[in-house]
């Protein structure tokens, strides 16, 4: 909210102004803010509304708790509403942001002592490099399901052997097919921590593999983008 004290403007406190946009792929895209007084845990997400327009909506955060920005991951959406004025903002541009929400975190019980797999679809990665960034003695590995090679956003920033991209509609990933075909394969440890995120149909695939497997839905945390 924008409000006027005499003839000053005083710019709320949920208004950020955009550093950058960081274009990673044709698609996908990140927006940088300044973190400035933002406080989150690594796994939530935001509210973002662009100044002047109504509508609003949700984003995992893509940095991590102690980086000097607070970043969001974006798929442009093709005919979508909010996505296409997202990308075209430029630096300077003010967002609102509301939260941060969300229970989608590591849990702390397990954190130092467990295996924890993150299965992600496109920009689902999202919370997991938040993850990965805050907490960087986690025994991960990370499951990134996309169509093309190049939607492996930021995978240098992840250790040799943690990252497997698993790409559909190309043979540059690590695992040529879909995420739950590499699933159906894999083998993990019985007490692993699962961390599910993107799309509902990836969730509800991975979901019933996992439960083949024998592993119990408590071990299991999802986040459901769409
Ligand atoms: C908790 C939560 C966290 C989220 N975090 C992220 C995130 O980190 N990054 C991100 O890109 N999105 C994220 N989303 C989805 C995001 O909130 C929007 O739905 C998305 O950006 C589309 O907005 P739009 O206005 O452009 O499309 P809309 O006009 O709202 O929708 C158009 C259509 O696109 C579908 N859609 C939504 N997202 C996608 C997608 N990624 N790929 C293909 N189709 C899609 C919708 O189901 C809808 O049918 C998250 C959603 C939730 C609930």
């Amino acid at each position: 909210m924008v409000v006027r004290v005499k003839n000053e403007i005083k710019i709320d406190e949920s208004f950020y102004k955009v550093e950058e946009i960081r274009q990673l792929t044709n698609e996908t895209f990140s927006v940088r803010l300044p973190k400035a007084r933002f406080r989150f845990r690594a796994g939530q997400h935001i509210s973002l509304s662009i100044q002047g327009d109504y509508q609003s909506r949700e984003y995992s955060i893509y940095s991590g708790e102690n980086d000097e920005n607070l970043e969001v991951l974006v798929k442009e959406v093709q005919g979508g509403y909010f996505t296409p004025k997202l990308r075209k903002l430029k630096p300077g541009a003010l967002v609102e942001v509301h939260g941060p929400f969300g229970k989608f975190r590591i849990d702390e019980n397990y954190r130092d002592t467990h295996k924890h797999i993150f299965i992600a679809s496109g920009t689902g990665i999202a919370p997991f490099r938040s993850m990965v960034r805050t907490y960087p003695e986690l025994d991960y590995t990370l499951i990134h399901g996309v169509r093309q090679g190049d939607e492996a956003y930021d995978r240098h920033e992840y250790a040799d052997g943690r990252y497997i991209q698993c790409t559909s509609r190309d043979k540059q990933g690590d695992y040529h097919g879909r995420l739950t075909g590499y699933l159906k394969e894999a083998q993990f440890p019985t007490d692993s921590r699962f961390y599910l995120c993107g799309n509902s149909d990836m969730i509800f695939d991975a979901l019933e593999i996992l439960k083949e497997k024998g592993f119990e839905r408590d071990q299991i945390h999802c986040e459901v983008y769409f």
